[in-house]
């Protein structure tokens, strides 16, 4: 007789999820549908039947008295809730979930399932896991182990490693924040230190972006829409949508037509929310979830640089700005490759295979070893530069992607853009491998700063697919390129880097020759308006000496400009730039 299955169960307040870890794979278990996560819905329907799930999940939108959504926050409470007039246990709740996940594993697997490994916040009380247990033995499992969240989130990317090892997992999921640290040797897991929110998550970005939606409504048509608490549920719906969107895109269009009738009239919904808004809304979210990052190195008597590696857990953490600012704090690129949704039920099937006795390893996702991006205007060094590398796609990202990012016109009327595309990590796009460029000819007149969504796709098979849209016009140009995985070798690469040293004169980065000829001084017309703002920014910290020099190079860069002397702006630009230079070191 085949042994027996033991499943790992992610038991979440937004979405659960059911693994099986088997001839060194872990599989997260889907529906009859071929759904993987549970939304962690119950309900009743008008009927008197028990939804769970996506089923629950849309019931809530008009029924959110007859459905049960975030059981998990009550857990290990004795009050019961309500659901359709009747009074249930958090943990009848729960159970009702776990046994859905139960019926998902035995329809899939074509046996029993009687044993699980179920995962808890590692903030959980006694009373807390008491109930999750219970919630287990309702739905007729025995919970073999409880492990913490970050312990399974470790086991994914680290099971079977030797020597040891301290992570930091982040885990930001729907309802609740959790950050610990973790130290994993010789394959064991502990949890040194844990910190979080019980009410920070997801969620309340999208609350975020709802009270824009409502803000909205008032200013432009003069209606409130909270009274009505289907109009709500359907915001909610929206803002949780565009919120997704945004964690790939530049921008996101909420378009909610018939949301409500005020004075016998429908009123509809259109707006667009860009991410650069988005991100300044939450701002303050990921401000908290980094203070808690904080307290919690400063449990586990650690700085931020002994922290050897970062696990992403949680769907929120697909959050861009969530990335970006840990990558500045830690200066390493957080990992989310394995699926931030799926990672904890994934980790507590491979504990459930060790319990078992199984070898257990780390769970391996094809990952694109190379970041892609382009080229753009920036500082470099710290002077303005438009070779300034921008990553689009990270190496180590989970393969099949895409991103798109933004970028902006840098004069008025501006004709084209360039777009050149680049393989490498160097900062200084000229340093990478450059696989491909085109450009966009026939902009709308429009005036600078005028949007580009740059959008690259990057498959199994290597094959990059890169566009760019301008915003306004929908005017649009794409390439393909093929082997975009493919990479020289290290040979090849250092030899290819020293021919390129040698072609810029070693270090001699602003004497690239030959560039205005080719870009008929468009280029440089770009780098003196960004150097003259530049130097107008830093104007109050220069000496008075230095301030003079600095206002006559300035008056003579204008002065070229509006000749449209292209000759005439080399000499002040290169005396500015240095002033600029010793300035800022
Ligand atoms: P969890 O509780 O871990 O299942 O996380 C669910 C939360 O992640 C919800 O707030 C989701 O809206 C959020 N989420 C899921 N996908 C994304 C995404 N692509 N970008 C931002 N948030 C997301």
């Amino acid at each position: 007789m085949a042994e027996e299955a033991v499943v790992g169960i992610d038991l979440g307040t937004t979405n659960s999820e059911v693994a099986i870890y088997a001839q060194g794979r872990v599989t997260v278990i889907p529906d009859a549908e071929g759904r993987t996560i549970l939304p962690s819905f119950v309900g009743v329907a008008e009927d008197g039947t028990l939804l769970v799930g996506e089923e629950a999940r849309n019931q809530y939108i008009v029924f959110p008295e007859r459905t049960i959504r975030s059981i998990k926050r009550r857990m290990g409470e004795a009050e019961p809730v309500t659901m359709a007039g009747q009074s249930y246990l958090p943990q009848e709740i729960s159970a009702i979930i776990l046994k859905r996940l139960k019926g998902m594993a035995e329809a899939h697997l074509g046996q029993p399932v009687r044993k699980a490994v179920i995962t808890v916040p590692a903030y959980f009380s006694d009373a807390q896991r008491q109930a999750t247990r219970e919630a287990g033995e309702i739905a007729g499992l025995e919970v073999l182990r409880m492990i913490n969240e970050p312990t399974a989130a470790a086991l994914v990317y680290e099971a079977g490693r030797q020597e040891g090892k301290k992570i930091l997992v982040y885990d930001l999921g729907g309802g609740t924040f959790d950050v610990s640290v973790v130290r994993i040797e010789q394959g064991v897991v502990e949890v040194i230190s844990s910190h979080g929110n019980n009410h920070l998550g997801g969620d309340d970005f999208d609350e975020k972006i709802v009270s824009h939606l409502l803000d909205h409504l008032q200013t432009t048509q003069g209606v409130d829409a909270t009274p009505d608490p289907r109009a709500m549920a359907r915001l909610r719906r929206a803002a949780e949508a565009a919120k997704r969107f945004l964690s790939d895109h530049p921008y996101a269009r909420i378009e909610e037509e018939y949301l409500l009738e005020h004075q016998g009239q429908p009123i509809h919904l259109s707006l667009e929310l860009s991410r650069d808004g988005y991100e300044a809304m939450i701002m303050p979210f990921i401000d908290q979830t980094l203070e808690a990052v904080h307290t919690a190195l400063s449990g586990a008597h650690l700085t931020s640089s002994a922290v050897e590696s970062i696990l992403l857990v949680g769907g929120a953490t697909r959050t861009p700005l969530v990335v970006r600012r840990l990558e500045e704090i830690f200066g390493m690129r957080p990992r989310g490759e394995v699926d931030p949704d799926l990672c904890v039920a994934m980790g507590a099937a491979i504990q459930a295979a060790s319990v078992q006795g199984q070898e257990v390893s780390a769970v391996l996702v094809d990952i694109t070893p190379y970041t892609f991006g382009v080229s753009a205007l920036g500082e470099l060094n710290g002077l303005p530069s438009s070779d300034l590398f921008v990553p689009v796609i990270h190496k180590n990202s989970a393969i099949p992607t895409h991103k798109s990012e933004v970028f902006y016109t840098v004069v008025e009327n501006q004709p084209s853009v360039e777009v050149r595309i680049f393989q490498g990590e160097n900062p200084d796009a000229r340093k990478n491998r450059l696989i491909g460029e085109f450009m966009v000819e026939g902009l709308s007149r429009a005036p600078e700063n005028s949007p580009v969504v740059l959008r690259m796709d990057l498959d199994l098979d290597g094959l990059l697919h890169v566009s760019a849209t301008e915003k306004k016009s929908g005017l649009s140009k794409r390439v393909t390129i093929q082997d975009a995985l493919k990479h020289l070798d290290e040979a090849a690469m250092a030899e290819a880097q020293s021919r390129l040293d040698h072609l810029f004169g070693a270090n001699d980065d602003e004497s690239e020759p030959g560039r205005s000829s080719t870009t008929g001084g468009h280029q440089e017309e770009v780098m003196a308006r960004a150097l003259l703002e530049k130097a107008e920014r830093m104007l109050d910290q220069a000496s008075p000496e230095d301030q003079e020099e600095m206002i006559n190079q300035i008056e003579e860069i204008r002065q070229a400009l509006e000749n449209q002397d292209h000759a005439a702006l080399q000499e002040p630009c290169e005396a500015l730039a240095e002033i600029l230079f010793y300035l800022e070191t």
